[in-house]
């Protein structure tokens, strides 16, 4: 993205902007180096695992998204990650590319990462959903079921350290619950014993800055949890 447009993001979002000087390495993170994925070689059992549980996807037809889809979108990134992002579905973007969080939206949820110091590169990101509901629709009670093993092996394969619920929809799924995205923010939750963090979805961000401050508390949350566990 462009880096002026990059700092016109986290700005909206109320974050302080910390402008590296010439001297300082350009791609310093903004908030901490220390986040890292675990950067260890997938082994080659690992390697199949995955490649079959995405091929898997690829041709499942266990709900009735796959006669509107125009591919699955599996997730991407670090097989080893330390983090793993979820939202809720693929939009028109992802769906066609096959990658999720690849629109707006996703321009900003990669900022939103880079703030804290992580890259996509870094972390793993799926979504509760890997095709796309005609039109944007919020998805139903059978589509989240069939696609619940899946987001249930991939989270036993990457074993994650810590969650990033995005978004209402992702959060409630997750979760269990019916409470509002308001309620379910600022503490630590758990899903299958991986401790989670519900952040506000960057698409409402888009449409409301004034709660641009409140995603940043999030983050901070977040991080806070992280380093917890990290010790
Ligand atoms: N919104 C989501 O929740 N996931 C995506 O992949 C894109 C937009």
């Amino acid at each position: 993205m462009d880096n002026t447009v990059r700092l016109q993001y986290l700005q909206a979002m109320g974050i302080d902007v910390w402008i590296p000087r010439a001297s300082d390495h350009a791609e310093q993170p903004l908030l901490s180096n220390s986040v890292a994925g675990k950067n260890v070689l997938e082994s080659p059992s690992e390697q199949n695992s995955w490649t079959d549980l995405e091929s898997e996807v690829a041709k499942c037809s266990q709900c009735a998204l796959c006669e509107t889809r125009t591919q699955t979108v599996f997730g991407t990134g670090n097989k080893n990650a330390d983090w793993m992002i979820i939202g809720e579905a693929p939009g028109q973007h992802e769906d066609q590319q096959g990658k999720p969080f690849v629109g707006n939206a996703g321009l900003l949820l990669t900022e939103m990462l880079r703030a804290i110091g992580l890259s996509r590169e870094q972390v793993f990101i799926t979504n509760i959903l890997k095709c796309r509901p005609p039109g944007n629709r919020d998805p139903k009670a059978e589509e989240v079921e069939s696609c619940n093993g899946y987001l249930l092996r991939q989270q036993q394969m990457l074993q994650p350290k810590i969650i990033l619920a995005v978004g209402r929809i992702a959060a409630q799924t997750l979760l269990k619950t019916d409470s509002p995205l308001s309620k379910l923010r600022g503490k630590k939750h758990t899903f299958n014993d991986t401790p989670v963090v519900v952040v506000y979805h960057p698409a409402y961000l888009l449409r409301s800055l004034s709660e641009k401050r409140k995603a940043w508390q999030d983050l901070i949350v977040a991080m806070q949890i992280y380093n917890e566990i990290e010790g």
